[in-house]
């Protein structure tokens, strides 16, 4: 049964026809040139396509027409419905022969070069689209797609430093500022840095990153992981207390950090008392430590556990299943194991649910990522500030 594209595709073979028989009919060749009208390797064509002979038609359509100034949108609106059609092959053999045709105008030859470099890109061979992107973005009317495309294309073979230097052209010839795009850049060399070991190109980079306005906030988190790894708990714990002074929402990452980092310091008392100050000047906060501490486990610290329980009681959908108001009223020694098991139970709850989502395109994962991978915006995640019970309530009744 021929499918949509296939009457699109029948319907360029047949425009292409028309196109061909006015320009007999009315083009000042002699008469004896003009072409039948609607002539029979037309028609040949067509029926491939009607078929379903997808690629006799291509090779029909190619060894026919002659790439010319009549023709050639025809072979451009027929490489990309090919592409959009995911038969990428196809559209790369119809643009390469395009620009195959020796008097090919300037203009025409960049078209057809961005083109076959989207089929490249379609098609995941990037070192191939890299090279034509490259080409198209030292100047063409496509500088601004093509760099926009080597940034892609950058981001996903993580050569961060040729990144940069795609986006910073791109700044120039763009007109725009993409400064928290290259700021992340310069925080993945940081952080691939710190795996090597090499604290003071971690430390470049970083500055490098921070340079930027509008401010990315990985920066500080970074600069914080580079105290912890060089031992300099000072330095970590105060970085891990601005982030939460001036992140709030990246308390998610810096709280279970700032935790590990008094204990290591045998400091407790103080990042308890520090963090009462924070809850009550920011009683928001509350349902953030919250669920930062049950995710991660963290338990022992009184205003911790006194956020922990509060969140649980105020819980409305936990109410349905616990009655824990009257649990924490009983004078059983128990009381305080079977709030424990609850709160053992709301974690594992937690650690099944997502934990981050995109702001801008709602793709949630369990990890914080800098990059949404669905939309490709950067730092658009936040965290969840509560057990996604509707999330869990719902895997349960599909799993049935
Ligand atoms: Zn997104």
């Amino acid at each position: 049964m021929p499918t949509e594209s296939t009457f699109l595709l029948a319907g360029l073979f047949l425009l292409l026809a028309a196109a061909g028989w006015a320009m007999g009919r009315f083009g000042d060749r002699d008469e004896e040139d003009a072409p039948l009208p609607l002539n029979v390797d037309y028609l040949k064509g067509l029926n491939f396509l009607l078929n379903e002979q997808t690629d006799q038609a291509l090779e029909h359509f190619l060894a026919m027409v002659r790439v010319d100034d009549k023709t050639i949108e025809t072979h451009f609106a027929l490489g990309s419905l090919f592409r959009r059609r995911g038969e990428v092959d196809r559209a790369i053999r119809i643009h390469q022969n395009i620009i195959a045709r020796p008097d090919l105008a300037s203009e025409q030859r960049d078209q057809a070069l961005f083109s076959l470099a989207k089929d490249y890109l379609h098609a995941g061979l990037l070192d191939r689209a890299e090279k034509l992107f490259v080409r198209l973005s030292q100047g063409s009317r496509y500088q601004v797609q093509a760099l926009e495309s080597l940034c892609r294309i950058y981001e996903q073979e993580k050569e961060w430093q040729k990144a940069i230097e795609a986006g910073q052209q791109l700044e120039i010839i763009g007109g725009r500022s993409i400064a928290l795009q290259i700021a992340h850049y310069y925080c993945e060399l940081a952080e691939a840095a710190i795996r090597q070991k090499d604290f003071n190109a971690a430390r470049h980079h970083v500055k490098k990153a921070q340079a930027g306005r509008p401010r990315t906030m990985r920066g500080a988190l970074t600069r914080a992981h580079i105290a912890r790894e060089t031992d300099d708990h000072k330095t970590a714990i105060r970085l891990y207390h601005r982030i939460m002074d001036e992140h709030t929402y990246l308390i998610s990452e810096a709280l279970p950090e700032i935790v590990a980092a008094h204990e290591r310091d045998g400091s407790l008392d103080s990042l308890d008392a520090s963090l009462r100050a924070m809850v009550e000047s920011d009683p928001d906060m509350r349902t953030l430590v919250a669920y930062t501490a049950i995710v991660n486990g963290i338990t022992g610290i009184p205003v911790i556990d006194e956020c922990v329980q509060r969140y649980m009681l105020e819980e409305s959908t936990l109410s349905e299943f616990v009655d824990l108001n009257r649990l924490t009223k009983g004078a059983s020694d128990g009381q305080s194991e079977a709030l424990q098991k609850v709160r053992g139970a709301l974690s594992k709850l937690a650690s099944a649910t997502p934990r981050y989502q995109c702001q801008e395109c709602g793709f949630s994962s369990q990890r914080l990522l800098w990059q949404c991978p669905s939309c490709r915006n950067w730092e658009t995640q936040r965290p969840a500030s509560r057990v996604q019970f509707d999330t869990v309530l719902q895997h349960s009744i599909t799993k049935r």
